[in-house]
């Protein structure tokens, strides 16, 4: 990586913080807001209304914030459905969220209402193998609920932080192999439509809508709840297997396809400067003969805590990044035992979470078709490095075909890289941050590739509807459905009401 040292960086850091009108938020707020999930609270500001989002560069001044902590009732609905319609005069855009980990504003409404749905219910049913679950109830409260029962969801994210209606609205994908998104394991949902009405979509009912709202970031309406699968919970084993880092896409898709056993899957890339993503590792996990007496799933255990001080040590020394990458290659595999299918997904974003208020992590993510991986490797050699951005993590995924979602970053099998940068909160941290993921994005779409939607908005306008070539029907279907634009997010404003 370019050499610029946390010192010069820090210089003039207040004056360009300033000017760009980056800042903490602190707590405590004249909003209503409930008492659960204290860290998501910071996203609130003490100086008027501003909302941020997990970029915490997105502070944004909002008419106001209403969070509902409960079951959905009748007084929830009614009170839902003035805001939806509109009382008096004026109204305002809305859009729902839960724990607004997006990084560019998709949960934010530019001087709107802000609705945060914090629940905790659900109801699983072992006769059909699935479960109806509150639209803002977390991945942490669905995995202990259904690990009692000997069961696991059967597609999320790699954090168990996130709200099920939001893994839905992005359509998120994670470890479980070889699914597409998370939106492939929806069976129905209930959604309020910008005319206030209430209405059941899944696959035969409203399905155009249902396939808009799949991976549409919260434009169509306000989930309120969802029925998904579930699938037996397993003990697995894993596998570690060193791969050449341009291979690894490639062999990653070899190995689905020649062990259907795989239950779970990821990649992980050396990211040391001298060794930038020569080396990798791919983690492969097969159920056990005994999956009987399965262990109730953890938290973060002590291994995870161990390695968050060894991951953050990373930003800015090369010799804890070799240092970091030696211990996933040698120590991992004697660490990381028999464990099962729920334990895997069960862990927080806070392990990993950065105490340095001077830098925010950012993520971003690319999906290849599996034999063009080394191009992508090619691709991220000519361009991170040249940057100021300390690239911290690979994750390497494996995606099924998304035939359903109208804006699917997996039209076709797709290896995925998770990325997460750690980033000055500075002008210049921002706008290097921005040229190298246009450069990068630019280099992806050459190679048929696409980035996926809930991190910085850093992509050009031609970039996203070369990435989403349906971009155009899918911002034509919202206003068909929405001629009001009640639902708008800072994502519509920046992008699809451009399209
Ligand atoms: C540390 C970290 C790890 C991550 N890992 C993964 C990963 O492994 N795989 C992956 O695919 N993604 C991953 N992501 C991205 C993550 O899945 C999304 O950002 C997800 O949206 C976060 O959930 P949330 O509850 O914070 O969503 P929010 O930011 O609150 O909302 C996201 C979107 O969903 C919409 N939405 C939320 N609730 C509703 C509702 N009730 N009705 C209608 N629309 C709604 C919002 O309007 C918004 O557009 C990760 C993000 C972070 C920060």
């Amino acid at each position: 990586m370019a050499k610029a040292t946390k010192r010069t960086f820090l210089l003039g850091a207040g004056t360009a913080l300033a000017g760009m009108g980056l800042w903490r938020l602190t707590s405590g707020s004249s909003v209503a807001r409930g008492p659960a999930y204290p860290q998501f609270d910071s996203f609130l500001s003490a100086k008027g209304n501003i909302l941020n989002d997990a970029s915490l560069l997105e502070p944004t001044e909002i008419q106001k914030f209403v969070q509902f902590n409960s079951r959905i009732d009748g007084a929830f609905i009614h009170q839902l459905r003035d805001m939806v319609r509109g009382g008096g005069e004026k109204t305002y855009p809305m859009i729902a969220s839960t724990a607004r980990h997006s990084m560019g504003g998709q949960s934010i409404p530019d001087k709107g209402i802000a609705l945060s749905l914090v629940q905790s219910w659900i109801e699983p049913d072992v006769s059909t193998r699935s479960y109806r679950v509150g639209a803002g109830t977390r991945w942490q409260t669905v995995i202990r609920e259904l690990d009692k029962i000997g069961f696991s969801p059967k597609i999320m994210q790699s954090n168990n932080d996130f709200g099920v209606a939001s893994t839905f609205s992005v359509n998120a994908h994670g470890w479980p192999v070889a699914y597409p998104g998370c939106g492939s394991s929806v069976r129905s949902l209930k959604m309020m439509f910008p005319d206030g009405v209430i209405r059941t979509c899944s696959r035969t009912e409203n399905a155009d809508v249902f396939r808009h709202a799949m991976g549409g970031y919260g434009l169509f309406g306000v989930i309120l709840e969802l029925e998904l699968d579930m699938v037996p919970n397993l003990r697995l084993e894993p596998r570690f297997e060193p791969v050449a880092g341009r291979q690894l896409g490639e062999r990653f898709a070899e190995a689905l396809s020649a062990d259907r056993s795989i239950e779970m899957a990821y990649g992980r890339l050396d990211v040391s400067v001298d060794n930038f993503f020569n080396d990798g590792l791919l983690i492969t996990f097969r159920p056990t003969e005994d999956q009987s007496d399965l262990p109730a799933a953890e938290g973060s255990g002590i291994v995870s805590m161990i390695s968050a001080e060894i991951f953050r040590m990373q930003t800015d020394s090369e010799t804890a990044k070799e240092f970091r990458w030696w211990t996933e290659k040698t120590l991992g595999p004697s660490f990381t035992g028999v464990t099962t299918r729920n334990n895997l997904m069960n862990e927080p974003v806070v392990t990993l979470d950065d105490q340095d208020p001077t830098r925010t992590d950012i993520l971003h993510e690319y999906f290849v078709p599996p034999d063009r991986f080394t191009d992508f490797v090619d691709a991220c050699r000519a361009v991170i490095p040249a940057s100021y951005q300390q690239l911290l993590n690979v994750t390497v995924r494996y995606v099924g075909a998304d035939t359903e979602s109208v804006l699917a970053y997996a039209p076709e099998p797709r290896i995925a890289s998770v990325m997460l940068f750690s980033q000055e909160m500075s002008r210049r941290g921002e706008e290097d941050m921005r040229r190298m993921t246009h450069e990068l994005i630019e280099r992806v779409l050459e190679i048929g590739g696409s980035y996926y939607l809930p991190y910085r908005p850093h992509a050009s306008l031609d970039q996203l509807t070369r990435s989403y070539p349906r971009a155009a029907e899918f911002a034509a279907f919202k206003r068909s459905l929405d001629p009001r634009l009640i639902f708008r997010n800072l994502m519509w404003d920046r992008y699809f009401s451009k399209v």
